[in-house]
């Protein structure tokens, strides 16, 4: 069980924005973030605030209970960013509305979040 108070927590730690494609609370006026599983319970992932993340509802429906993806740079099974145990800046970049990968972790995150669809480029850009 994840408390209302460790929900605030995560929350403010993110500073109310997604941990993978940085959309803002702000920026998404119709849907609440989420608090997600970085490594989701399926997989034995627990409720600690160090397995927690916020992310926006497209970057949380793509990940899904994914671990790992491929990426499209070298075909390499890789492991999704885990903004607890990485730094942000150092696996992505942006390009005006669209994010780059830095790392295989970086694009591979993309791919599988889905960061840079029409929908999400879009709601960037206004
Ligand atoms: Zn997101």
């Amino acid at each position: 069980m994840i408390s209302a108070q460790m929900r605030t927590q995560v929350r403010e730690r993110a500073q109310n924005a997604c941990e993978y494609c940085h959309l803002h609370q702000a920026d998404s006026p119709l849907a609440a973030l989420h608090v997600e599983h970085i490594i989701p319970k399926i997989h034995g992932g627990s409720d600690d605030l160090d397995n927690l993340a916020l992310a926006c509802i497209d970057c949380n429906l793509h990940k899904g209970t994914n671990l790992t993806g491929i990426d499209p740079e070298t075909n390499a099974v890789t492991e999704l960013f885990n903004p607890r145990r990485q730094v942000w800046v150092d696996h992505f970049a942006w390009h005006g509305v669209y994010l780059s990968g830095k790392t295989a972790t970086g694009r591979t995150t993309i791919r599988v979040l889905n960061i840079n669809s029409e929908d999400q480029a879009a709601l960037r850009s206004s």
